[in-house]
């Protein structure tokens, strides 16, 4: 990623997992965005977290329970105050929570609280930094992170078409749901935000080592990243409300 192509991004659920190695990664790059904001529901919880902000001081840390409605007001102050009159590049809804929950075990909690992390809250805090996204988007052309972007990261296990044979073996109704839900925020999202020159996509990170991931995943989090951040820096128009993986490859809805 090139600072040229963003100037200042804001991730979701940077305490730990690949929100934390997001703001790792974005900050060891030499083209580093100028401003990365890494909010999280506790950062003082996080000391990787409180680390990575001492080391880069381009890195702002700013809490955020993204299914707080006074948390995300006081998180838009902040950020606002911390960029100025530039706008938002780059909004990354990382945040989410996930557990298998099989026909057996689920229950109506586990999905009314998956579907308000995981699809609502992502709405809604894209929603509270409309503004700031479109402030970036008046000051440039084309479409990409360069100028304004929402990058909502999703799974494979949203995928409608995909849940068949080997793939439906994973059982969880309330994550797979609350994942194909937010798809749709997508393709919603890209509807609305494309006129004001808004890139909005659904990103998959592989099958990732970190706590929702688990041990036995294929991925570590630093390749899930390094692919992640290669696909977010070549995103153009054509990219526009589609559902991608970490290598690039598009996916089925
Ligand atoms: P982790 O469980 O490791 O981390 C989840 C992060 O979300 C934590 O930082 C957690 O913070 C945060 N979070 C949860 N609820 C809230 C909230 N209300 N407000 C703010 N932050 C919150 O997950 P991953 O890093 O693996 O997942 C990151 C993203 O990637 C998610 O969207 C996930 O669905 C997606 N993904 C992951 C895959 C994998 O294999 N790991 C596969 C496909 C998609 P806290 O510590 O405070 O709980």
């Amino acid at each position: 990623m090139t600072s040229s192509l963003c100037k200042s991004v804001l991730i979701t659920g940077c305490n730990r997992g690949i929100g934390l190695q997001l703001v790792k990664q974005l900050a060891e790059s030499s083209n580093r965005p100028a401003t990365i904001i890494a909010s999280a529901r506790n950062p003082s919880g996080s000391t990787a977290l409180q680390e990575l902000s001492r080391t880069f001081p381009d890195v702002h840390v700013v809490t955020l329970d993204v299914v707080d409605g006074q948390s995300i007001s006081s998180a838009l102050k902040d950020v606002r105050s911390i960029l100025g009159n530039n706008g938002l590049n780059c909004l990354i809804n990382n945040a989410a929570v996930g557990f298998s929950t099989n026909i057996n075990s689920v229950t109506p909690e586990d999905m009314m609280r998956t579907f308000q992390v995981n699809s609502v809250a992502p709405l809604f805090v894209t929603k509270a930094f409309l503004p700031l996204l479109q402030t970036a988007a008046a000051q440039s052309a084309g479409m990409g992170i360069h100028r304004a972007a929402v990058i909502n990261i999703s799974s494979i296990l949203g995928s409608i078409g995909l849940n068949c044979g080997e793939a439906a073996k994973f059982k969880s109704y309330a994550y797979r749901t609350s994942k194909a839900a937010l798809n749709m925020v997508t393709r919603c999202l890209a509807a609305d935000l494309g006129s004001d020159g808004i890139l909005c996509m659904s990103l998959h990170p592989g099958w990732v080592k970190t706590d929702m991931g688990g041990i036995h995943a294929e991925l570590t989090v630093e390749e899930s990243v390094s692919g992640m951040m290669s696909v977010l820096s070549s995103l153009t128009q054509s990219n526009h409300g589609g559902f991608k993986d970490y290598r690039g490859q598009n996916l089925q809805w």
